[in-house]
């Protein structure tokens, strides 16, 4: 449940245009798969089941036992067949579409370096921008806009068609691509800013460029993490306060128990482009805006919303955002000694034939981008790993302060509407951004045992 504005700029740092075509997806833009990866599944489309939910009264929860394996095992066998089968098509597809997604923007870079396209678009951006920062950040913006072209019809089966074929998408087709429309423009000028920084950096430090662009795509990360809440999120969906009530004096309670600066909570209509639950926190150098989506509000109870706000207060006060991106500094730094690495190579084989000149160059920007996807790739167990680490964290903050191991159970289970409840342990390793259902309820049931609560 981390910050889409995050995961949006982050994106356009890190892998640039490859994160582009994503950017503008809902919470977690993780959308996933086809039938050909789910032998045995329930097939995609009009014969899905609804996502649904065995209900159960607090009788059932107080006669659980008291063992949280056999607890956990109980709120598990509440999810029908069906619908866990179609929650592991929906995020095993997740995995192909890493792989696809990937191999796209290979060919996209492969594309736009033969025949020298690359090295004509650098002429070109030349001859009307003349300076070398305003080269730069010409040639970024184009480039942008050539990958995202060139990666539409991924973007629409993985956004669009697949996120009806599962019955989470809200929005039909005209709606849906504006939003696409406004996510372009959004990245055209972050990658142009990013560009024109990161070259004008890359002329002047020679050989060590790979620790001062670390350097620059974290200030570039505090930067997204200040004004994405602020100026990118309302770009997509309108905020409001929660009217006074019982969710937002419980929400405030929390809060203010914990030191959370915030005098209002916020809704956001999430429902206009999913019936995906979600909320966060976010704000940085001691400001807070705690903000809860609307699909939350409507499919949950008291206890719930109180389970996932103390998750997501746990993020703040745990001062998550700071060691992320610490923790990403470190994988950004490996990730630049590689490309430099890589990129030594690289040009040394095929620079002339490309006619690119070197890597402070920006016609070799996209092949800097194929580089770094590929790294991005590899890393991605590492990244998940950093995330999925904090939102157990977070999980463990929220129980303690809500103190309601079944609401937070319920909610854990409603997620598997999107994340497959019951992976192997390899596999939350490597794909899991968040821990799995029966990782989070479990935490939950021992809470409960060790706690004594009923
Ligand atoms: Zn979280």
């Amino acid at each position: 449940m981390r910050v889409r504005s995050i995961r949006l700029l982050a994106s356009v740092v890190l892998v640039g245009a490859l994160g582009v075509a994503n950017a503008a997806d809902a919470p977690p833009a993780n959308p996933a798969g086809s039938a050909t990866t789910a032998a045995g599944a329930a097939p995609a489309g009009a014969t899905a089941a609804q996502f649904r939910i065995r209900p159960v009264d607090d009788r059932w929860r107080a006669d659980l036992p008291r063992d949280p394996d056999a607890a956990t095992q109980a709120y598990l066998d509440r999810l029908p067949a069906d619908v866990v089968a179609r929650s592991n098509a929906y995020f095993e597809g997740g995995y192909w579409l890493q792989l696809w997604n990937l191999l796209l923007g290979l060919a996209i870079a492969a594309l736009l370096l033969s025949g020298r396209r690359s090295a004509r678009l650098r002429d070109w951006a030349e001859r009307v921008g003349r300076k070398g920062v305003l080269r730069d950040a010409i040639f970024a913006a184009v480039y942008a806009m050539a990958a995202w072209l060139l990666s539409l019809p991924l973007t629409i089966y993985q956004g669009y068609v697949r996120e009806h074929q599962y019955a989470m998408a809200t929005q039909s087709f005209g709606p849906w691509f504006t939003e696409q429309l406004i996510g372009l423009a959004v990245s055209m000028v972050s990658i142009a800013l990013v560009a024109a920084v990161f070259y004008a950096v890359l002329r002047r430090v020679g050989e060590r460029w790979w620790l001062w662009a670390t350097a620059v795509a974290v200030a570039f990360l505090v930067l997204s993490v200040l004004i994405g809440p602020v100026l990118i999120d309302p770009l997509f969906n309108s905020y409001k306060p929660v009217a006074d009530g019982p969710v937002r004096q419980a929400v405030l309670t929390m809060a203010h128990a914990n030191g959370v600066p915030a005098d209002d909570i916020y809704e956001f209509d999430a429902s206009r482009q999913t019936t995906k639950v979600s909320a966060n926190v976010s704000g940085i150098f001691g400001s807070a805006s705690v903000r809860l989506n609307d699909n939350l509000l409507r499919r949950s109870s008291l206890p719930e919303i109180r389970a996932v706000m103390g998750h997501e207060l746990g993020h703040y006060v745990l001062n998550h955002i700071y060691k992320w991106i610490a923790a990403m500094a470190l994988v950004l730094l490996a990730g630049f000694l590689f490309m430099q690495w890589a990129m030594t190579l690289l040009l040394a084989a095929l620079g002339a034939r490309f006619g690119l000149r070197g890597t402070s160059d920006v016609a070799a920007f996209p092949l800097l981008v194929a580089v770094f996807s590929v790294f991005a790739f590899a890393a991605t167990p590492v990244t998940n790993t950093i995330t999925r680490t904090q939102e157990v964290e977070a999980d463990r903050f929220g129980l303690n302060l809500a103190r309601d191991p079944h609401g937070a159970a319920e909610v854990d289970l409603k997620l598997t509407e999107y994340r497959k409840p019951d992976p192997t342990a390899i596999e939350e390793l490597v794909f899991f951004d968040h821990p799995s259902t029966r990782f989070r309820v479990h935490d939950a049931m021992r809470w409960r045992e060790a706690m004594g609560t009923p």
